[in-house]
């Protein structure tokens, strides 16, 4: 009996019918990739639905019915599946939500797949008790009972030097079989994790009520969503664990999602150290095969705990018992490019669709979420303090325009922030520094015309690295050995008369400047960097970080990413050079931003037993992200914060679309956002909808890898207003030379 399959081909929109050959009708289900004819040529695609040759409604045999058009599946490339029927639903919701084609959320989703691999393995049989001649076989013996599983035969090979006679001779005796064994590379759990990492704590009050209150919605199988509140080292990730220990008694399932797992080893050492073999792990910087064999051990419930980061979201597991988002704020949540989903809010989602707690911890929340928890919607819940030693932070502020030029020992570093690391190096601590963007000057400027250097591609100024003596583009990678001179001047009369054209020189600063200040400050320490550009891979990151750990380096310059869930007992000084880097961003979460980063980075001092100490170097000493990282209020902030957004109607008061069209000339760009503009009002205005649209407009990035860029902001209260209206932008196709791009619930307006 023939079946129909309707099958999804990234990129395409709509699902397409084939019939399911005799001889895959067993293999083909919902969740398999399958290879199809799709015009003249093969492609792949996902089996999405699959229903028998009967039309159900007027009984006819659809296969007969359409056979003269539908075409057979070619072939099941791989016999496991990708995914199940409940990831389905919520693979189903996305695509609706964010308007995109239900083949490239699974595109997004699923992991590569890769093909089965099988070794020669060896297996006791459990005949043990025939007489055994040579020492060898009975070392082999031996070793295979210690082992207790089925052992690779080059494994034995490596351990006893010539042993295939032997492994012979023994599967003649019948004692060990030797058999093809299916390889399985899913992330395996160090069994050397830090022994401090593997003891159960005792909870503090603050830290057991937590436990209880969402164990209880574990147990009730009820979706609730949690605002878990508390600074760095507040006891949050103590918390998930104890969770999840009851999550696993309970015979459910856990997901956790953190931004940038691999950023973050010491955090998959404590959940392995505490919950065993139990995880899998889910993210980009793992091999293939590992990460399909992850996915597939969850799909196939062979492990209880994922772990992972922004796609961790999509994590193939049944019987979900709770969700954590750890550092739920964290913007890289918000796929940027293509599928441009938010994994925080798809956890929410999920954690409805599969009746379970949503816990999403932070020590600064992100103002969607304290919204949510000032409305009730999320129950909101607070960690006190910072758990170990209580030493609480000192801040200090630097006024820098109060500073004169010719009193900082270097072009960067305060006087202030020159003493204080000068003190915590003499006591043998360590301090981090905080300078938010890479390179050695953010631009160069012609010192006649004042030209700056712009990417050819972007309308964006290259960044220079001395490093490597080149100018970047930090958004196309474009670069070139920068000139000494200008090339506007001599030829541009309207910008300067002179003949001769004008040096370029360095202006503003990066990672590298303030390294190599530091260093010619405190030449006998060891500093060291980390930043994108320094970090090529995972070990290169945790060799610095060993360093830091191990006292070499007393001191490291960093980006954001020295802000970011380390945990380093002797760093005791916190130096934020220039707080007020992001701040005029033409973003409305600029404030929020750098709010968020200034106190996570704060959060670094002072983790061991000695208080920690924060310097802030601003030029805006009474700007609110500022005065309320000082005052460490995050209440307040937040307060402020929303009031302005509330006037302001932005989210959380509001939602957003954006609608971005870039093309390579500006006009048709604005043409066509004009066009979909003056539809959409007209329909605003028939369906008395509450939208209003804003622009077009220049993006702020007015050009980006040679195409110009316009955007549309759409703003509602309604968010079903604003759905109605994606449903028909998505079927809006844009000329050929244009692209056109929504973005729901957009984090970044540039
Ligand atoms: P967060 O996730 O909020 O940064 P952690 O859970 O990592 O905080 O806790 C910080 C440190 O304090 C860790 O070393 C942890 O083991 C320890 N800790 C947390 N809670 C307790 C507790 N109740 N008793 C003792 N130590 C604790
Ligand atoms: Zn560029």
């Amino acid at each position: 009996m023939k079946q129909v399959a309707h099958v999804v081909i990234p990129p395409l929109h709509d699902a397409y019918s084939y019939v399911i050959p005799g001889t895959l009708t067993e293999s083909v289900v919902v969740g398999s990739s399958v290879e199809v004819p799709l015009g003249s040529r093969k492609t792949r695609g996902f089996v999405v639905n699959i229903q028998s040759q009967l039309d159900t409604a007027t009984g006819e045999s659809l296969v007969e019915k359409k056979s003269f058009k539908l075409k057979e599946i070619a072939k099941l490339p791989f016999d496991r599946r990708c995914f199940s029927e409940e990831q389905l639903h919520l693979f189903q919701w996305v695509a609706d939500y964010y308007g995109a084609p239900l083949a490239n959320v699974i595109d997004v989703a699923v992991p590569a797949q890769v093909p089965r691999k099988f070794e020669r393995a060896v297996s006791l049989t459990g005949t043990v008790d025939v007489t055994l001649r040579g020492s060898l076989q009975k070392r082999i013996i031996a070793f295979l009972q210690k082992e207790n599983r089925t052992v690779s035969q080059s494994l034995l090979s490596q351990h006893f030097k010539n042993c295939l006679p032997a492994l012979k001779k023994l599967a003649e005796l019948k004692i060990i079989s030797i058999h093809e064994h299916e390889v399985i590379d899913q992330f395996k759990t160090l069994l050397h994790a830090p022994d401090w990492a593997k003891s159960a704590v005792d909870l503090n009050e603050k830290q057991a009520e937590a436990v209880a209150a969402i164990s209880a919605a574990v147990n009730n199988s009820t979706f609730n969503p949690f605002l878990l509140h508390g600074v760095t080292g507040s006891g949050k990730t103590e918390v998930y664990i104890e969770v999840i220990q009851d999550v696993i008694a309970a015979g459910k399932s856990a997901l956790v999602i953190v931004p940038e797992i691999a950023l973050t080893p010491q955090l998959v050492d404590r959940f392995s150290a505490r919950l065993g073999n139990n995880i899998a792990l889910l993210h980009s910087g793992l091999s293939k095969r590992v990460r399909w064999d992850s996915w597939q051990a969850l799909l196939e419930g062979r492990c209880q705990v994922a772990i992972g980061a922004r796609s961790g979201v999509f994590a193939p597991i049944s019987n979900l018992g709770v969700i954590i988002v750890d550092e739920e704020h964290d913007s890289s949540y918000k796929q940027s490019d293509g599928l441009r989903y938010n994994a925080r809010d798809l956890a929410v989602v999920r954690g409805q669709f599969a009746q379970c707690p949503v816990v999403l911890g932070s020590a600064t929340p992100s103002l969607e979420s304290f919204h949510n928890a000032l409305r009730k919607k999320y129950q909101y819940m607070a960690l006190p303090g910072r758990h170990s030693s209580g030493s609480a932070l000192s801040f200090e502020l630097v006024d820098l325009n109060s500073v004169k030029p010719w009193e900082m020992p270097a072009s960067n570093v305060s006087p202030t922030l020159h003493s204080e690391l000068a003190a915590v190096l003499a006591k043998g601590e360590q301090a981090f520094i905080l300078y938010n963007r890479r390179g050695f000057a953010s631009y160069l400027q012609c010192e006649q015309c004042n030209a700056v250097v712009e990417c050819p591609n972007c309308s964006v100024t290259l960044t220079y690295h001395q490093k490597n003596h080149v100018t970047q583009c930090h958004y196309c990678g474009y670069s070139s050995v920068p000139g000494e001179y200008c090339t506007v001047c001599p030829g541009d009369k309207k910008k300067t008369s002179a003949d001769t054209p004008g040096t370029l020189v360095q202006r503003g600063a990066g990672t590298e400047k303030v390294f190599d200040e530091l260093q010619e400050l405190f030449p006998q320490y060891t500093i060291d960097r980390l930043d994108r550009d320094r970090v090529t891979n995972q070990e290169v990151y945790e060799e610095i970080l060993n360093k830091m750990r191990s006292g070499e380096t007393r001191i490291l310059v960093g980006t954001q990413m020295i802000a970011k869930g380390h945990d380093l007992p002797g760093v005791t000084l916190v130096g934020i050079v220039d707080c007020d880097i992001g701040l005029h961003m033409p973003d409305f979460r600029s404030s929020e931003r750098v709010y968020q980063l200034l106190t996570q980075a704060s959060g670094r001092a002072g983790r061991g037993s000695i208080p920690g100490r924060v310097i802030l170097q601003t030029r805006v000493p009474g700007h609110v992200s500022i005065v309320k990282t000082l005052e460490k209020d995050f209440g307040g902030f937040a307060r402020h914060e929303l009031t302005n957004r509330k006037e302001l109607l932005y989210p959380p008061y509001t939602k957003m679309l954006r609608v971005l069209a870039s093309a390579e000339n500006t006009t048709s760009a604005r043409a066509l956002l004009e066009n979909i503009k003056d539809g959409l009002q007209q329909i605003i205005e028939r369906d008395s909808l509450s939208v209003t649209i804003l622009g077009p407009t220049t993006a702020p990035i007015q050009k980006l890898k040679t195409h110009f860029r316009w955007h549309l902001l759409l703003k509602s209260s309604s968010s079903p207003d604003l759905h109605r209206l994606l449903n028909i932008l998505k079927k809006t196709s844009a000329p050929k030379n244009c692209r056109l791009i929504f973005d729901r619930d957009p984090q970044d307006l540039l």
